[in-house]
């Protein structure tokens, strides 16, 4: 007898599964698509513990017969194609038919669903694929997929799981990912009961940035749109100085389908190249739409990764698109752009927000400055304030203006969020502490957060209902008042959803403080502080722009000079 044999049915079957299904989230993927693919419009997932105990997707959408139903649970069943070539002609998230037939081999299933023409609902329970019991019963129209103990029957598989708080977490990042792209469903996710995410129906989907990336992503990301024969283009993308530790927060779509493609992350990235300090990234919401002939979306069986016919236009149209948009935000100095397409296009200087700031107004009011030789002063001499806001200073290859508050920000926001990920903001006691008053929602959340507020630097210490002794404050707060600040974080911490952790949300806390803690413009600076600054701001890892993406430094070169004034 040889040694090769055909495996049992059962084993082929959870062989598949593991490249369906690797963790809860991928489960709640397959249901939500599915559900979005039966033309749902209001779609709910229940979640407990994490996913493991249950993964429950609930749509208002077509549902199935009670025949189809039994279909659907077998492999390569599907209703989206019939046949080879419709492989190049998809329009929906499905099409394999393995989706819900690989959940069922390895989790204990229930599917509930009824059709509008059907007087009842169609129930059907599968343990380890194998149907238990299937029957009419009561339903709405819609169908409800329930799916317990997943993995129960692959121990292997169990042990990879992350902690409940890991795996929700990938949950609600697939929540977010369909929910940006398909804006007028309406997604509510639910852990224990309790709602975590919910995102109504939108006009468009820049309404679910909020939503979906918080309250800061709303203001600072900004549209792009760019078309190239039937390839088209579009997106929300935030400005320079809106970034991130990593590449979580670009959302990349092919005809509405979400992906990870390394294509199109490069593209983007690329599109920020010299705009971002390098291992930060940026926020990105691109969509790709193109004829379903120019891309194939079969070469995983999670269908995350795509191939694309032309890759190359592909990527140079993201780089371009986004390019743009950029190019045109305020106070973006076109020079910068590495682009051959994009030098050409920028219009010189004549926008500069340099030039209304010269000339001087009046070089009499740091006389002395104007005598100083710069080599003498190790090549750069601090001339001078322009209306208590812009630092002057001089060197033998040309002239550095610092915008003196953008500038203090970026300092700032480096070394909190320095501190901030070594332990917390470093923190001063105050000898008499302060009284904090607040309202009873925002005690509320002050209360729940208090921890946080510690790592933000603040401590305090619960005195009643509505009050708290602020006992410590943000060492770089120095003697600034810290109960308005203090009132601001607290607001912007009971905007966020529930569940919202620290960890993801600490940088709006942080731009705030460096805000409030920083030098504000129209406040005199002398000859030692602006130097210092300006030396510091240099040895940050991303000196050229504050937090907010406006430029903290212009320089102005003896090129530029002599170009401005014609000698070349
Ligand atoms: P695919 O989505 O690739 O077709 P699935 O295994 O995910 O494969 O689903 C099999 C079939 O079951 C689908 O083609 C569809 O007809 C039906 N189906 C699955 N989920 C739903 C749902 N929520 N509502 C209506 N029909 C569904
Ligand atoms: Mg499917």
């Amino acid at each position: 007898m040889g040694k090769i044999r055909s495996l049992p049915p059962d084993v082929v079957l959870k062989i598949a599964a593991g490249e369906v299904v690797e963790r809860p989230a991928s489960v709640a993927k397959e249901l939500m698509e599915n559900a979005l693919d039966a033309g749902s419009r209001d779609i709910k997932i229940d979640i407990e513990a994490g996913g493991r105990r249950l993964i429950r997707v609930t749509d208002d959408g077509e549902g199935m017969s009670a025949e189809d139903a039994l279909l659907a649970l077998e492999r390569h069943t599907t209703s989206k194609i019939a046949s080879a070539e419709d492989l190049f002609a998809i329009h929906t998230f499905g099409f394999r038919g393995e989706a819900l037939a690989s959940i069922a081999a390895v989790s204990k299933m229930k599917i509930i669903t009824r059709r509008k023409e059907d007087l009842a609902g169609f129930e059907i329970q599968i343990d380890g694929g194998m149907v238990l019991k299937s029957g009419e019963t009561g339903s709405p129209i819609g169908t409800n997929v329930e799916v317990r103990d997943l993995f129960f029957n692959v121990p292997a598989r169990l042990k990879f799981l992350k902690s409940p708080g890991t795996e929700l977490g990938h949950i609600g990042e697939a929540v977010a990912r369909l929910a940006l792209a398909n804006e007028q469903t309406q997604f509510q996710l639910f852990h224990e009961g309790r709602l975590l995410a919910h995102y109504p129906v939108r006009a468009e989907a820049a309404a679910r940035l909020a939503e979906a990336l918080g309250k800061e992503a709303g203001e600072r990301m900004h549209r792009f749109q760019y078309h190239d024969g039937d390839m088209k283009i579009s997106g929300y993308a935030g400005d320079p100085g809106y970034d991130r530790p990593n590449a979580r927060a670009i959302y990349l779509f092919v005809n509405r389908r979400p992906v990870r493609d390394r294509l199109l992350y490069h593209a983007v990235l690329e599109a920020y190249r010299t705009l971002l300090p390098k291992e930060r990234n940026p926020v990105v919401l691109l969509f790709v739409e193109l004829p379903a002939d120019c891309v194939d979306v079969n070469v995983h069986p999670s269908k995350g990764e795509v191939k694309f016919v032309e890759g190359e236009k592909v990527h140079r149209a993201v780089i371009t698109g986004i390019r743009r948009m950029i190019e045109r935000l305020p106070g973006m100095p076109a020079v910068e752009a590495p682009l051959q397409e994009v030098r050409e296009t920028a219009s010189g200087y004549a926008r500069q927000p340099w030039q209304e700031a010269f000339p001087l107004k009046d070089p009499e009011t740091s006389p002395k400055a104007w005598t100083v030789n710069v080599a003498e002063r190790g090549g750069r001499s601090f001339l001078g304030q322009i209306q208590q806001t812009y630092l002057l200073f001089v060197s033998a290859d040309g002239i550095t203006l610092v915008d003196q508050h953008a500038a203090h920000e970026r300092i700032l926001v480096e070394k909190l969020e320095e501190q901030f990920f070594e332990k917390e903001i470093s923190r001063q006691l105050l000898m008499i502490p302060e009284v904090l008053e607040l309202s009873l929602s925002e005690a509320k959340s002050a209360q729940e957060h208090l921890q946080d507020l510690g790592k933000m630097g603040f401590a305090l210490e619960s005195a009643g209902e509505r009050t708290f002794w602020i006992r410590g404050v943000p060492e770089v707060l120095a003697r600034r008042e810290p109960v308005k600040i203090l009132k601001e974080m607290i607001h912007e911490i009971s905007s966020w959803g529930k569940g919202t952790e620290l960890s993801r949300s600490f940088s709006s806390l942080i731009h705030m403080l460096a805000c409030r803690a920083a030098v504000q413009a129209s406040q005199k600076i002398g000859y030692e502080e602006a130097s210092s600054l300006l030396s510091t701001l240099e040895s940050c890892t991303s000196p050229s722009r504050c937090p907010h993406g406006r430029p903290t430094v212009i320089k102005i070169t003896v090129e530029d000079l002599a170009k401005m004034f014609g000698r070349k």
